[in-house]
């Protein structure tokens, strides 16, 4: 039989804690969700495995402590709003539905909509709304928002996303090349003056869209 409950228990302490995150509404999160029950059935042996696996439509579901260093970033009080774009399996939505007040989330495949909004209403999570769309122009119906977390690489910050984002705002996304991106972390001061910081080489999926990489 797998004892999940130890295995994820296990992942916290090994992968995300002895790794420097300290944010305890992280670490709380990432005690609850079931990752098995977010990878795709044959790979729920490995769900607390220290590695990105494979989801439908050719994505992936983001290795755990990256994902805890990417909300860690995001520095979140539990009254945020907060827009997530790459919904992918649902995964990351759901620990921000732990986190914060509300979450909007917006993919672009047609499959993973579904395959997220399965596995969230399974498991309760009221406060995420999953979207449809090109989440490289956000997601104005529910803009500003405090905290704006893109899982996808593109060649610069979306404009669209800077000006979704309320005054002190928050946003983490992986900016650069197709194959190797920069986890940057952009805090807005004022309307046009934003705080820039470099957090360090990732290597994610490229964000496709009109503010992206172009239409794929
Ligand atoms: N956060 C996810 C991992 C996402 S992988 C999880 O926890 O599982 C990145 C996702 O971004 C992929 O599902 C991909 O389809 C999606 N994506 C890429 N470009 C996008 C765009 N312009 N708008 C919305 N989603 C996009």
């Amino acid at each position: 039989m797998n004892d999940f409950a130890a295995q994820r228990e296990r992942m916290v302490r090994e992968q995300i804690m002895e790794r420097g995150i300290e944010d305890t509404a992280v670490l709380r999160a990432m005690r609850t969700v079931p990752r098995e029950q977010f990878v795709l059935d044959e790979y729920r042996d490995y769900a607390y495995e220290d590695s990105p696996l494979p989801i439908p439509a050719h994505q992936t579901i983001s290795q755990p402590y990256v994902v805890a260093y990417m909300l860690e970033a995001l520095d979140l009080q539990a009254t945020d709003r907060v827009l997530e774009i790459g919904t992918g399996s649902g995964y990351a939505a759901a620990l921000l539905g732990h986190m914060v007040a509300e979450v909007h989330t917006v993919e672009r495949h047609e499959q993973l909509v579904q395959y997220a909004r399965e596995r969230l209403a399974t498991l309760g999570y009221a406060n995420v709304q999953v979207h449809q769309g090109d989440g490289s122009l956000g997601w104005p119906p529910a803009a500003p928002y405090d905290g704006i977390v893109v899982a996808a690489g593109g060649p610069i910050v979306p404009p669209s996303l800077k000006q979704q984002m309320k005054a002190y705002g928050r946003l983490v996304m992986p900016v650069g090349k197709r194959g190797s991106q920069n986890l940057v972390r952009l805090v807005r001061l004022s309307e046009d003056d934003y705080q820039h910081i470099n957090l360090g080489p990732v290597k994610f999926v490229p964000l496709v869209g009109e503010e992206g990489w172009g239409k794929g």
